[in-house]
């Protein structure tokens, strides 16, 4: 017996027994405990993801359900920084001398022109002054919006050239009886490049898993008289399926990001989906009191938070490799 375990070389041994439920439980736990009393809405991300894709009528009804959810007011973040989203998906405003760089441009032409125009206009802005819209990934609910932008305003549209290649051959999500147009190719960005505008500058980071080419920005916003910093993150849930290698290269993604927020000093962690970050609850409390920094949560916990969803990347990978 002990000579046949010592001829079991190492790599088989670990791919054919290091994962098992005690495993996928441990990292579960461990996200449990990072996540601790204030992350909990990050644990979403723990819960058991499908093995294959739903199938297209089940997509487009869901992101259906999503879309008729009643649209939240426009509200202020940060001096520089405004939500305009709808109650599902976010978009984001970063306010320049020289005009607007939108984050993300919701689902479709009805939402840009009502959540983007109209919660410009809402807030004392002119959307008419979108230069640059950064498209997180090549998901509708983030790029519906932008040929509308483009027709009414032309700002130039910024992705990821993985994601830009994804809208020009095979999407991997389509929904077209919810989400608006792909936008024609325009600025290609890679990891380190920097949109400017007005003195600000948005740091584009690819952090590949979600898509493979997904944009998490990072950016300095202020309040109260101090600077800030954002971490963005761009693409989060485990939607596409039993892969393997996307899901290492998430889990790399959120180790890399959580060693630059430690690096930078990022002390604000934000979305495109509210439901992660509690944007409503935290815009709710800067309007009551416009001192509470209510988006600041620190660098301690930007990083917990980073951990938290590497955590539980390592709990899904652990489980896709189970069903292998
Ligand atoms: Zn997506």
């Amino acid at each position: 017996m002990k000579k046949i375990l010592a001829v079991i070389p190492f790599a088989f041994a670990s791919t054919a027994f290091a994962q098992s439920q005690a495993t996928v439980d441990a990292h579960v736990a461990e996200a449990t405990r990072l996540a601790g009393s204030d992350l909990g809405a990050l644990m979403v991300l723990c819960k058991p993801a499908p093995a294959s894709r739903p199938p297209q009528a089940a997509v487009d009804a869901g992101i259906a359900k999503n879309i008729a959810r009643p649209a939240p007011a426009p509200g202020k973040a940060f001096d520089n920084l405004y939500f305009i989203g709808a109650a599902w998906v976010s978009a984001w405003a970063i306010k320049t001398s020289e005009g607007i760089i939108l984050i993300d441009a919701l689902n479709n032409a009805k939402e840009a022109q009502e959540l983007i125009d109209g919660g410009l206009r809402r807030l004392g802005m002119d959307p008419a002054t979108i230069k640059y819209v950064i498209v997180t990934h090549a998901h509708g609910d983030h790029y519906g919006g932008a040929q509308y932008l483009v027709s009414k305003y032309k700002p130039r549209i910024v992705m990821s050239e993985p994601d830009w290649v994804q809208t020009e051959t095979k999407l991997e999500f389509d929904s077209p009886s919810n989400w608006g147009p792909v936008p024609k190719r325009d600025l290609s960005v890679k990891d380190g490049d920097t949109v400017t505008l007005g003195g600000q500058s948005v740091t584009i980071n690819i952090t590949p898993g979600h898509t493979l080419g997904t944009i998490t920005p990072t950016f300095d916003v202020f309040s109260n008289g101090k600077k800030h910093r954002v971490l963005l993150w761009g693409g989060t849930a485990f939607n596409f399926g039993n892969n393997i290698p996307r899901m290492d290269t998430y889990i790399a993604a959120t180790q890399r990001m959580a060693k630059i927020a430690q690096e930078q000093g990022i002390d604000v962690m934000l979305s495109n989906h509210a439901g992660y970050d509690g944007t409503m609850a935290k815009l709710e409390a800067l309007k009551k009191d416009p001192k509470s920094d209510a988006f600041v949560i620190g660098t301690p916990a930007v990083v917990r938070g980073l951990q938290v969803m590497g955590e539980c990347a390592q709990a899904q990978r652990d489980r896709y490799l189970l069903m292998k």
